[in-house]
């Protein structure tokens, strides 16, 4: 370029060649720049950057072309430099918007070339016809004045074009930089979001905010280009892909899966928006994991027992059902066991509730590990509450193996348990029904293992039972009974009758005790040993026991002075009802030392220290207080000094063997002596032979003496005649 130093070039004309140099070798960048703003937006605006890039670039190019041909140019010339100014314009223009179309595709890329070059070769052929004669000295060329002329208008066009590009440029930049900002106060509105946002196009991710990347534990990046199903669980994907086909604007629950393999829950509602001018989907996805184990939670509680965790009565029913109508399928058997702890309640009251509860969590636990380490198909146990447990076994066919099973339950059960430093033993009792002899359904073959439970619980020792249908006939009769007793004792319709007990001599008649009776126009009498336990078990006892009290006492307090009556109290009565504060006495007239109230051992057993209180509030009232049926049950002296009792009753049990076993009438000798030693009066009832009274008047230390032999339970009637009749023989005797 050795025309830049030309003598005759003036320093104007230098400066303005130079100034000319510089638009055109800026024009280049600035060229790019526009037309990468114009890749970055739309429409018109995005012509509107096209026309100005191509503008600076096509006056660039032309420039140059312009300044390096150097050539002198004719006066007529403008209109042809105009001609080849437009199109180098028109040229990088068509390139311009073919790239900006092409996508990266390479036929796109090269036919812009092709555009630009033919473009070039184009505005230089236009540019030279310009010329009247082939480029010769530059030095001459550049002094033309015409030519400098030009060159400096079309500098002065350039450098505005090039101010006025520069300008818009940095309105651009500063609307672009305002719209960054924008973008970036949304994004970070986005981000705090609770819910996850995520704007995607026929499932493919285009933005996610802040909350989704964590719900979804991955980074955005990864989201970004990834599509939807990639963190949707399996089983949601075709949910979901219903749900993009049709683009319904309704809430949806799914399920994510996590990169580490676990899942959340979410609730998602889709719109439709236009992202980045095109049609996308948005979609706000809320994290609902916390609430869907919250309602898993409820429905655990309500179907499992809180203390242990089994399942409680509802669902073992369902699991139940399930397993019948599986080998109502395949004809297979199910058992069904149900099994009751014995004197749990006993436990319970001495120990006190939380060990009581520990006591169930650690029976739960032997349970269930026999359960489940059956060798056949394990089994299901279940808590009814209290403590009942429950356990089906959907394959174990013949009854030896349920028996078997049963054993091995009740065997586990009778180590003692340690807990809190005690060591506690307990029983169980188990009833048996399988399916489908005793019962197709669920509820049927419950209640047949009920049944069986019950007459297992009536045996004297912890046994299990096997569900008979007789079992069922025998319950109805009980059911039935029961309801009839109730009925009996609300109308007072049960009598009492009074045996008469007399001093050692077995003529001094000094009292009565009273018997119920309860007799049924169609059945004829129930003897008490029938209906009282069946009035325990329902607790029918108490109302029943209360009338007794209450009309022996009225009875009695017709008698002359001197005559007592004997009451019997259950055990259950004595615990649960307040006797201490019963006005029975004072409604009556009976002066409390006509009275005397008959206990067995069995009040004293089960709940030791309540007993003894309940006890003592009765002897402060001035009753006498007896232990009945010395003898049969734990036949335990010791009770004698703890308990204020006044009198000891001998079993008839011992009294019947008194003549043939000498062993028998030894013992009875020995209690005799032990309690008159203590200052009890002890009698001897059921004494039914001469020889048994004889015996006992020979060898016995008993004050009074009580039986067949001497007199039967008779009428009040009855008992009042004897009482006048005694008086009157008294009277002779005087
Ligand atoms: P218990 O308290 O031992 O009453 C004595 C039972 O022996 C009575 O039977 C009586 O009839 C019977 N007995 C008396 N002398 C003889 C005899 O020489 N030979 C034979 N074989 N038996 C004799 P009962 O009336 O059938 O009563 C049976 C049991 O029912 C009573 O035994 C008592 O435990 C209970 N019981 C009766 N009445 C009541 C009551 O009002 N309340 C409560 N809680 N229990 C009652
Ligand atoms: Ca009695
Ligand atoms: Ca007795």
């Amino acid at each position: 370029m050795g025309w830049i130093g030309a003598e005759g070039m003036g320093g104007h004309d230098l400066q303005l060649a130079a100034a000319a140099l510089v638009v055109a070798v800026a024009l280049c960048p600035l060229a790019l720049v526009m037309f990468f703003r114009a890749l970055a937006s739309h429409g018109q605006r995005r012509l509107a950057w096209l026309l100005a890039a191509a503008t600076a670039f096509g006056t660039g190019i032309w420039g140059m072309a312009l300044l390096t041909h150097a050539s002198p140019v004719s006066a007529g010339a403008p209109v042809s430099l105009a001609l080849s100014l437009i199109e180098a314009v028109t040229g990088a223009l068509g390139a311009f918007s073919l790239w900006s179309r092409s996508r990266g595709q390479p036929s796109f890329l090269m036919l812009g070339g092709a555009i630009i070059a033919l473009a070039v070769v184009a505005m230089h052929y236009t540019g030279l016809a310009a010329r009247p004669f082939p480029p010769a000295d530059v030095t001459e060329a550049l002094a033309l004045p015409g030519f400098l002329q030009i060159l400096a208008v079309l500098g002065g066009a350039a450098s505005l074009i090039l101010l006025l590009g520069l300008v818009v440029t940095m309105v651009d930049v500063r609307f672009v930089l305002r719209r960054a900002k924008e973008a970036e106060r949304l994004r970070q509105l986005a981000d705090a979001a609770f819910e996850g946002l995520l704007i995607h196009r026929d499932g493919i991710i285009l933005d996610a905010n802040t909350a989704l990347t964590t719900l979804v534990a991955r980074p955005r990046e990864a989201l970004i280009g990834a599509d939807i199903f990639d963190f949707i669980a399996l089983s949601s994907h075709p949910l979901i892909r219903e749900r993009l086909a049709t683009r319904p604007s309704r809430i949806d629950e799914f399920a994510i899966m996590l990169p580490d393999g676990s899942r959340r829950f979410a609730e998602v509602l889709s719109r439709p928006i236009l992202y980045g001018g095109k049609p996308a989907t948005i979609a706000a996805v809320r994290d609902i994991s916390e609430r869907k184990q919250a309602a898993a939670r409820i429905e655990h509680l309500a179907r499992h027992d809180a203390l242990t965790g089994l399942p409680n009565r509802a669902k073992f029913l369902d699991l139940l059902r399930d397993i019948l109508a599986e080998s109502d399928e395949t004809g297979a058997f199910a058992s069904l066991l149900m099994l009751d702890i014995d004197r749990f309640k006993f436990v319970n009251g001495l120990y006190g509730h939380d060990l009581g509860d520990a006591l169930l969590r650690a029976v739960a636990r032997r349970l269930s590990a026999i359960v489940r380490h059956h060798a056949g198909a394990a089994g299901q146990l279940a808590r009814f509450g209290g403590d009942e447990f429950a356990i089906v076994f959907p394959a174990l066919r013949q009854a030896g193996a349920a028996a078997t099973m049963a054993e091995a339950l009740q065997a586990a059960l009778a180590e003692p348990f340690e807990i809190a430093g005690q060591s506690i033993e307990i029983s169980a009792r188990i009833g048996i029904a399988f399916a489908p002899q005793h019962g197709k359904t669920a509820t049927a073959l419950m209640n047949s293992a009920d049944t069986a439970l019950f007459w297992a619980k009536r045996a004297v020792r912890p046994v299990m039972r096997i569900f008979e249908p007789a079992m069922e006939t025998e319950l109805q009769m009980r059911r039935r009974m029961e309801r009839d007793l109730r009925l009996a004792v609300q109308n007072r319709a049960l009598d009492i009758h009074y045996q008469p007990i007399y001093a050692r001599d077995g003529r001094t008649l000094l009292g009565f005790e009273a018997l119920v009776r309860w007799f049924q126009k169609d059945r004829g009498w129930t003897p008490p040993g029938r209906f009282i336990p069946l009035a325990e078990e329902s607790g029918l006892i108490v109302p029943l026991g209360r009338f007794v009290l209450e009309a022996a006492c009225a009875e009695a307090a017709k008698w002359p002075d001197g005559f007592y009556v004997a009451v019997n109290l259950s055990p259950v009565q004595v615990r649960t009802d307040d006797l201490a504060s019963m006005d029975v006495l004072s409604k009556t007239g009976l002066p409390p030392s006509r009275l005397e109230l008959e206990v067995t051992e069995g009040v004293l057993i089960d709940d030791t220290e309540r007993a003894r209180a309940h006890l003592l509030a009765l002897k402060a009232l001035g009753v006498r207080l007896v232990l009945d049926d010395f003898g049969t049950g734990y036949s335990s002296l010791s009770y004698l000094g703890r308990f204020p009792f006044d009198k000891l009753k001998i079993d008839r049990s011992f009294v019947s063997r008194l003549a043939e076993d000498a062993g028998a009438a030894a013992i009875v000798r020995a209690i005799s002596a032990l309690a008159n030693s203590l200052g009890l009066a002890v009698t001897a009832e059921g004494v039914e032979t001469g020889a048994q009274f004889d015996l006992l008047r020979a060898e016995v230390a008993c004050t009074e003496i009580q039986g067949f032999l001497l007199g039967q339970p008779m009428t009040a009637k009855a008992a009042r005649r004897l009482i006048q009749r005694q008086r009157a023989s008294a009277w002779n005797a005087a």
